[in-house]
């Protein structure tokens, strides 16, 4: 379904970033892969995904909290792969605390990485789509981008201001064959959910089985996680033919979360 095209994923060495990058180079696309962790896992992880797949994958370290770095990427993909046809922002991080204790570099931190580096990607990836009459631009946002939670405030704006971003480039593409989208997923089972549940099990001293329980209790009514290869097939479908009049959505897959 993708042969011939190239795609960005931000923040795919782990998690739902991964999950969607392996969807789309299945699919045939050229993938960019980009995210911290160790340049030999990645590299393994770069070479595994490349030889399952028998699509072209590539690796950029651009640290997406520097404007110049998330551009960088684009252009460097650009480069490297001869265009960049489907752009999938996905890096994003969490800090859990109440606002009075929030700190301010924290609030600076999550902003940058899980908001504006998806318009100075999106900036720098647009004209190229245009130029070709074709692209895919897939934020992946969180139920956490149409709700909230207490001591979640950075994550929330950010997320909010996405699904707002999201919206407005949908209408400055309409007219062409070029989509924006948002993903809203519910609790994905990652490393970063999983800081999250060791520190419940630890605050109220519980196994971590029950505190994943507990998480899921409060929020997922289909106690169950989302997985990150769920998240790549909606990706994918986005980047279908059958969804090219889905355009400025903010899609959940949240286990009935903001259905409540
Ligand atoms: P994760 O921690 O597994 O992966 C995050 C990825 O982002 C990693 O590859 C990491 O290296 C990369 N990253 C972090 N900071 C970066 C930076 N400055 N520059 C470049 N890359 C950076 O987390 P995940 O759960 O897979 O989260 C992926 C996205 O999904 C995030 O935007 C997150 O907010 C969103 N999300 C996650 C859940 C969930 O339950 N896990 C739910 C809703 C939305």
């Amino acid at each position: 379904m993708l042969k011939g095209k190239t795609a960005v994923v931000t923040g795919s060495t782990s998690g739902i970033g991964l999950g969607v990058a392996t969807a789309l180079a299945k699919a045939g696309a050229k993938v960019m892969l980009n995210g911290f962790g160790d340049p030999k896992e990645i590299e393994t992880l770069r070479r595994g995904l490349e030889q399952s797949t028998g699509s072209t994958v590539a690796y950029h370290p651009a640290d997406l909290s520097k404007p110049d770095q998330a551009v960088q990427l684009i252009e460097d993909a650009e480069g490297a792969l001869g265009r960049v046809d489907v752009l999938v922002n996905n890096a994003g991080v969490q800090h859990v605390s109440p606002i009075e204790s929030f700190p301010a570099e924290k609030w600076d931190l999550i902003l940058a990485i899980n908001l504006s580096a998806g318009f100075h990607t999106i900036r720098a990836a647009l004209p190229g789509m245009r130029r070709r009459g074709w692209g895919r631009v897939i934020n992946i946002a969180s139920t956490h981008g149409l709700v909230a939670s207490v001591d979640k405030s950075a994550y929330v704006a950010a997320k909010h201001g996405l699904i707002g971003l999201t919206k407005v480039v949908a209408l400055e593409t309409a007219r062409t064959a070029i989509t924006c989208n948002a993903i809203c997923p519910g609790w994905v089972l990652t490393p970063l959910v999983q800081k999250q549940i060791d520190a419940l099990a630890a605050r109220e001293n519980i196994p971590a089985e029950e505190a994943k329980g507990r998480l899921l209790g409060d929020k997922q009514p289909s106690l169950e996680f989302t997985t990150p290869e769920q998240i790549g097939e909606l990706a994918l479908f986005l980047c279908g033919d059958g969804a090219a009049q889905i355009r400025g959505a903010a899609l959940t897959v949240d286990g009935g979360w903001t259905a409540q």
